[in-house]
């Protein structure tokens, strides 16, 4: 196992990429916080974990709540000691030309992205100086490093997540933290789903065209990116020995966007 015993912290793991991030780390022993918008929802992937044979724990957090990000971390902190891992997961799309689009709607979508992604750093910070050292990682996309059309407030704020993680692999250095960031291509979760026909009607066109002609048109293979895969990338990258990598953005999205 390569996580054995380490405490990690996955935001809007209750289901899709966060949920399978946390079942890999279950499953390499690690022990779990998965914190959801709810408890019922953060306790589905809680079960499966133990249903595995690992450790987590259910905790209630809503990334843009000051209050709850910093009572999260604590009770992470107070059930099992410390904080290895964080992992910035949690996040929303809202499928929009910007001529269009509402404040509300731009500041809803930047807030789950980069609020959440800074309030969670903020309080993981402060554990990991304490402790010696961590993890820091964060779900960012291709649309970190490139733009698509109808998803400008999703764009910026995943483009903020890198500057986020960069600026944190400088900051967190000497203290023995690493900062990297996850760019997934496109992978059937709800997020996904969800967008299908809302870009579909956007965009006048077939559902089938957004999948292979918006979605997978600039993959090498037409095929999407698997739940697996950014799994084991996410455990790769806690699990990396030391601070090589750090600063780092990985794209897994079958060739879409090559750096
Ligand atoms: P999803 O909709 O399946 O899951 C998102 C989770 O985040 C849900 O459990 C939801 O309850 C939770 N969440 C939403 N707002 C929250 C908040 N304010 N506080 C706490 N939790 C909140 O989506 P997904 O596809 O699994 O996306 C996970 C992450 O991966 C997101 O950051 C997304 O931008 C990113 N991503 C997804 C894809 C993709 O193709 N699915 C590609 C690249 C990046």
């Amino acid at each position: 196992m390569r996580l054995t015993n380490r405490i990690a912290l996955i935001t809007g793991a209750g289901r899709g990429i966060g949920r399978a991030i946390a079942e890999a780390y279950g499953r390499e022993g690690a022990k779990v916080a998965v914190a959801d918008l709810t408890l019922d929802s953060a306790g589905e992937t809680v079960a499966a974990i133990e249903a595995a044979g690992g450790t987590a724990l259910a905790i209630a957090m809503d990334v843009t709540d000051e209050q709850a990000v910093e009572a999260g971390v604590q009770q992470v902190v107070a059930t099992w000691g410390g904080l290895d891992i964080a992992l910035a997961n949690a996040g929303i799309q809202h499928i929009e030309p910007v001529h269009t689009l509402d404040l509300a709607d731009w500041r809803r979508v930047v807030s789950v992205h980069l609020d959440g992604a800074f309030l969670l750093t903020r309080a993981a910070l402060r554990q990991m100086y304490a402790n010696g050292g961590g993890t820091m990682l964060y779900m960012g996309s291709v649309h970190s490093l490139e733009a698509s059309p109808l998803k400008a407030p999703y764009v910026a704020a995943k483009h903020g997540m890198l500057g986020l993680c960069r600026a944190v692999a400088k900051e967190g250095a000497e203290h023995g933290v690493r900062s990297n960031i996850i760019c997934p291509g496109f992978v059937r979760t709800p997020l996904v789903d969800k967008q299908i026909p809302e870009q579909a009607r956007e965009l006048g066109i077939s559902e089938q065209d957004v999948i292979r002609n918006v979605m997978l048109k600039n993959t090498v293979d037409g095929q999407f990116t698997t739940l697996e895969d950014v799994a084991e990338l996410a455990v790769h990258l806690a699990a990396f020995p030391s601070a090589a990598l750090t600063g780092q953005s990985f794209v897994v999205s079958h060739g879409w966007h090559m750096q």
